[in-house]
């Protein structure tokens, strides 16, 4: 059932306007959100104006100086009734999310949803340790501080909604910024849901805003807005382009997490059975993952092997409805991502790819997993980001052509590399360029460590602490130790 106002999806209902200063808010005109599982509607979407994206900065404005002056102790013990508000409704968040998106239901409820929860805890727990030794300068006492540094603009993308905007929210509210989120007009439920879970948690109203609609529409009046202290972003590098054009205005520090083309590397003394899992992990969440090492670089010795023992694995998953908890892969987000991804494919082969496996659309919005070998590596297909189940397979000589491959593209966000060599994996990940770089395993997360990409996988880095540095004006205070009165 929809209406302009609410929706129901999976039995949850899901208010479908903005949040706006505590407030839900109408759009004059609103747009559909569809499911990419069976091409159901899920709801019709407040179509988000720049005159309503202007009243979230203005209500994330007006409470800043409260939530900024809220002790400590006070906004992380919110942070953990959100967490709380999370777990609570953890079922309800893991079915709408996978009838928005479509990434699998068991994901969702055993690892993602879970890990919003935890993204709460942490920045909460991480609140309450943050501080620095003051230290002496002839006497004089410095003091490092992290002050709150205003209203934030979070904006999101579609393929891990729910996730990526709490891994933004909780540092920002943490540090004692006020937010407004723009989440993915593919995938804008969960975004609701949270705004629900904060105000029932107690945090205060205009704390947290949520304004839907599309990018194009309303980001510039987020982005270039002058009373906007942050703006941390994640998605895709022409978007990114924009953002930094549109926040140079003012010049609003950025932090940009964007795309990738990540490598696996398999060394012939790597445990191929390992290389192979790893390998045939990246389709998860049908390849839409920014992280996923899309481009296998193996070995030429141990290559025949390889692909026929990932060939053997590949044809194993089971692809389908995300809701069923045998589903492997599930559909892609949208016709036009289907399009896109098809697009790179079916180029690739017309310029001389050969499709070990797949290669091809299937119904619905389900794309066959693909590999695709006989690459070369200045192809668009070994240099663009698909951002699905596309990957490809390059072979190599040496450590040396190895390193050069991984470094070939202007992206840096990750690498993997699989070896059985301790001295190798530690020569081979000096040289890598990644943000993250895992040897033997692949996404393994802990938010204390730094997260970002280098090249034009991004800028800055958020995680721990740094999340801290970003959202925070970090202020020196230098006081000597004279002057005082009660110091005669
Ligand atoms: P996108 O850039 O199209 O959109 C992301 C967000 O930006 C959406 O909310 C969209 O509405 C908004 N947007 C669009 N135009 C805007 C504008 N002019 N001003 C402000 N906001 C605007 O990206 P996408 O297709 O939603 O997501 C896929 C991309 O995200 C991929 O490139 C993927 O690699 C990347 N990604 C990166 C990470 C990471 O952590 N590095 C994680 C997930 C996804």
């Amino acid at each position: 059932m929809t209406d302009t106002r609410t929706t129901t999806v999976a039995g949850v209902a899901v208010d479908t306007r903005h949040w706006i200063g505590g407030e839900r808010v109408a759009s004059a005109e609103t747009f559909t959100d569809v499911s990419p599982i069976d091409g159901a509607v899920l709801g019709e979407i407040a179509r988000g104006t720049p005159a309503e994206a202007a009243a979230a900065v203005a209500a994330a404005k007006a409470a800043f100086p409260g939530w900024a002056a809220t002790p400590r102790a006070e906004r992380a013990r919110v942070l953990h009734a959100i967490a709380d508000g999370v777990e609570k409704r953890l079922e309800e968040l893991a079915i709408v999310e996978t009838c928005d998106n479509g990434a699998l239901l068991r994901s969702h409820r055993r690892g993602v949803m879970p890990r919003v929860a935890h993204n709460f805890r942490f920045f909460a727990d991480w609140l309450l340790k943050l501080g620095h030794e003051d230290f002496d300068t002839r006497g004089h006492t410095n003091h490092v501080s992290w002050d709150p540094a205003g209203p934030c603009v979070l904006i999101t993308p579609w393929n891990a909604p729910l996730m990526l905007a709490t891994w933004k929210v909780a540092p920002a509210l943490a540090a004692g910024n006020t937010v407004v989120l723009k989440p993915a007009e593919w995938s804008p439920l969960t975004a609701s849901l949270l705004a629900d879970i904060a105000a029932e948690a107690g945090l205060p109203a205009g704390v947290l805003n949520v304004v839907q609609g599309y990018g194009a529409e309303i980001g510039d009046a987020l982005t270039s807005h002058p009373d906007v202290r942050r703006i941390s972003f994640t998605g895709s590098v022409p978007t990114a382009r924009r953002i930094a054009a549109s926040a140079a205005a003012n010049l609003t520090p950025l932090s940009l997490e964007l795309g990738g083309k990540s490598p696996l590397l398999v060394f012939a003394d790597a445990d191929l059975d390992l290389a192979v899992d790893l390998a045939v992990e990246q389709y998860d969440n049908a390849g839409q993952v920014c992280l996923a090492a899309t481009r296998l670089l193996v070995e030429e010795s141990v290559a025949d092997e390889f692909t026929r023992r990932f060939v053997d694995r590949a044809s194993r998953l089971v692809q389908g409805d995300p809701r069923d908890e045998a589903t492997d892969i599930g559909p892609v987000i949208h016709p036009r991502q289907l399009e896109r991804i098809d697009g790179f494919v079916q180029r690739a082969l017309a310029a001389g790819a050969r499709a070990v496996i797949g290669g091809r659309r299937k119904e619905g919005l389900y794309y066959a997993p693909t590999l695709l070998t006989d690459v070369a590596q200045d192809s668009e297909i070994v240099q663009e980001e698909v951002f699905g189940p596309v990957l490809t397979l390059q072979t190599f000589a040496t450590e040396e052509e190895a390193v050069r491959l991984a470094n070939g593209t202007r992206y840096g966000l990750a690498a993997t590399v699989a070896t059985g060599d301790r001295d190798r994996a530690a020569r081979v990940t000096a040289r890598l360029v990644a943000g993250t770089v895992w040897v033997n395993c692949f996404f393994v997360r802990d938010l204390r460590a730094p997260f970002g990409g280098s090249r034009e996988s991004g800028m800055g880095r958020e995680g721990g602490t740094w999340s801290f540095d970003f959202y925070c004006d970090l202020k020196n205070t230098v006081t000597a130790p004279k002057g005082f009165k009660d110091h005669g």
